[in-house]
């Protein structure tokens, strides 16, 4: 069913509004000149994951687009609850979306409206589910994360997707699921909506987000292996190191913890590491099971 035309209520602007007369303007400043920042969150049990970084990140990726969202943090996180409370799910993807409105038009916006809407839907799984459990196969993508002098890099800036959108299209032309994108330096970024790990030996290695989005899967992803006893090595990776590495898996609010089987040339095989990471990121997120991983934890110490 096409986006715009399900069923249910969207939170827009401080009002549940019905889902299909969600609309906006043709002549919004955000469709011309991208002026929108997004978020993408997850509801596990009826509860968000780390919803207020979400909010803060929101709020934050706003700033560097020059704006403030005219709302505070805890009633961004109230308006979340709210609209996932409106669509009666528990387990779900919120979409935050915030924007320049119409009142302007051109290159200069100083007084268009700031726009607030969140969407919840159900979207269990971002990958194939049996693709998923083998490990997805990824295209190197051609696009470059651009150097932080080009763009607001560290912004979930909607018009920073373009090149996602490009490098994805272009990778499931060639009967790939998704592109790793090497950053403007020539180093491995990240995926086109999550980040990246590889894993050797017992050591994990992640790029350095200095020019590309520092995931709260990823940070997550940082603590569980860390509370394992793991090695986690942020640093610059150039591609031909990839060759050496055992293990990789991508990880985002949307992808979870997903296994990477090839990367371009480069192949590597889902082994225990990203296994015990993707099982006990599925526990993190779940408020009846967290518990357990506080209790194995303190058992290892
Ligand atoms: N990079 C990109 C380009 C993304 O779209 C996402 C998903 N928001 C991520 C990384 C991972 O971020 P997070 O773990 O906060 O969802």
């Amino acid at each position: 069913l096409p986006f715009d035309q399900r069923e249910g209520l969207i939170w827009f602007n401080g009002e549940l509004v019905a889902w299909q007369e969600a609309k906006i303007h043709v002549l919004t400043h955000a469709l011309h000149y991208a002026s929108c920042v997004f978020e993408g969150e997850r509801a596990y049990g009826g509860e968000i994951f780390k919803l207020t970084e979400h909010s803060e990140r929101l709020v934050n990726s706003a700033r560097l687009l020059d704006y403030e969202i005219p709302y505070s943090v805890e009633e961004i996180d109230a308006a979340c609850r709210q609209a996932l409370a409106a669509q009666g799910l528990s387990d779900a993807y919120v979409r935050p979306v915030a924007w320049r409105g119409s009142e302007m038009m051109g290159v200069s916006a100083q007084h268009n409206r700031i726009n607030l809407a969140i969407a919840v839907w159900d979207w269990p799984s971002y990958f194939d589910p049996e693709q998923r459990l083998k490990g997805i196969r990824l295209d190197m993508a051609e696009w470059r994360r651009p150097d932080p002098r080009t763009a607001p890099s560290k912004s979930k800036a909607a018009g920073l997707y373009m090149i996602c959108t490009l490098s994805k299209h272009a990778a499931e032309r060639k009967g790939y699921a998704d592109a790793l994108m090497l950053d403007w330096r020539g180093q491995v970024a990240e995926s086109t909506g999550a980040n990246v790990f590889f894993v050797k030996g017992d050591v994990l290695h992640t790029p350095t987000p200095d020019c590309f989005l520092d995931g709260i899967t990823r940070r997550t992803v940082i603590d569980l292996a860390r509370a394992r006893g793991l090695e986690v090595v942020e640093r610059a990776i150039m591609p031909d190191e990839m060759e050496g590495f055992e293990q990789c898996f991508i990880c985002g609010t949307a992808a979870e913890v997903t296994p990477v089987s090839e990367i371009g040339p480069y192949s590597f095989a889902p082994g225990e590491i990203t296994q015990m990471l993707m099982e006990d990121y599925d526990t993190v997120v779940r408020p009846d099971r967290r518990g357990q991983l506080a209790r194995s934890a303190a058992a290892a110490e």
